[in-house]
């Protein structure tokens, strides 16, 4: 049975979004996306990792120092929407490696990725772990099929490089449920680290539930919320697909109320890290 020894929460870049993008209203995201002029505070891009005594496992691998170069985002019309939608920053103490560093850690340490989704603030560094084993819904790899993954959000050449191969993760009956969810992928058969189907953000969305023994457990969520006290009274995101987003909402607040003192992380959350550590519920 793993034990999770140690979960720490890095910033590996920072995104600022429309206020729209954190919790959608009547304005559409075509609207917002052209003539917002708000933008949030600096956000961090969170990589979640998970020290357990089978290996190191990470939840998103961050945004990529890459990014800082022109022409890694798609040109056109399509690049345009890009911009006008997020801004990125990844300072040198940001990238994945430092940060990894900083808990002793090198990226040949990581043994498994779990992607919550392809978008490439979360997949972006995924080229830089070599003997990882890669989480990804199926659901969201049938998005590298698509014409044009670019019109998903999901930009192949950078979260889906020839020297990574993934592994499908699809859903399947879970033998003790968690929570609402009766399908899901328990990757120890023990109920410590159990992948949820939380899709809605984008089409193959997951999160991972991580029961820890001397602490509270973690439902770590990708982009289902930006702001975790935005869960209860449903307010998703304006982008994505709203109906499945809430439904998935409504999954973990069940799941919120069914595992004691669970504590949801979000990938943009400034208050993950603490959230993770104990300071907030
Ligand atoms: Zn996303």
């Amino acid at each position: 049975m793993p034990r999770v020894s140690r979960v720490s929460v890095l910033q590996v870049g920072r995104v600022r979004v429309r206020p729209d993008n954190v919790a959608g209203t009547w304005r559409p995201m075509l609207w917002w996306t052209a003539f917002s002029r708000a933008w949030t505070g600096w956000l961090p891009v969170n990589v979640v990792v998970v020290e357990h005594d089978r290996g190191v496992l990470l939840v998103d691998t961050g945004q990529s120092r890459a990014s800082m170069e022109p022409g890694y985002h798609p040109g056109g019309l399509l690049g345009w929407a890009y911009r006008r939608q997020a801004e990125f920053v990844v300072d040198a103490d940001d990238d994945l490696a430092a940060r990894l560093a900083g808990l002793g850690l090198t990226p040949a340490d990581v043994d498994t990725v779990v992607l919550t989704h392809l978008h490439q603030d979360h997949a972006g560094n995924v080229g830089l772990l070599p003997h990882a084993r890669v989480l990804v819904s199926a659901d969201e790899l049938s998005l590298l099929d698509e014409s044009r993954p670019a019109a998903h959000g999901v930009l192949p050449e950078h979260v889906a490089p020839p020297s990574v191969t993934f592994t499908p993760v699809r859903p399947t009956p879970l033998s003790t449920p968690v929570g609402p969810f009766t399908t899901g992928t328990d990757l120890y058969d023990d109920g410590t680290l159990v992948l949820l189907p939380t899709p809605g953000h984008s089409r193959g969305s997951q999160s991972l539930l991580v029961r820890r023994p001397d602490a509270d457990p973690l439902l770590v969520v990708g982009d289902l919320t930006y702001d975790p006290s935005l869960l209860a009274t449903e307010r998703v995101p304006g982008t994505g697909a709203t109906g499945q987003q809430r439904a998935s909402t409504r999954a973990v607040n069940a799941l919120v109320g069914a595992e004691p003192g669970l504590r949801v992380i979000a990938a943009h959350d400034p208050a993950a890290a603490d959230r993770a550590s104990g300071g907030h519920t």
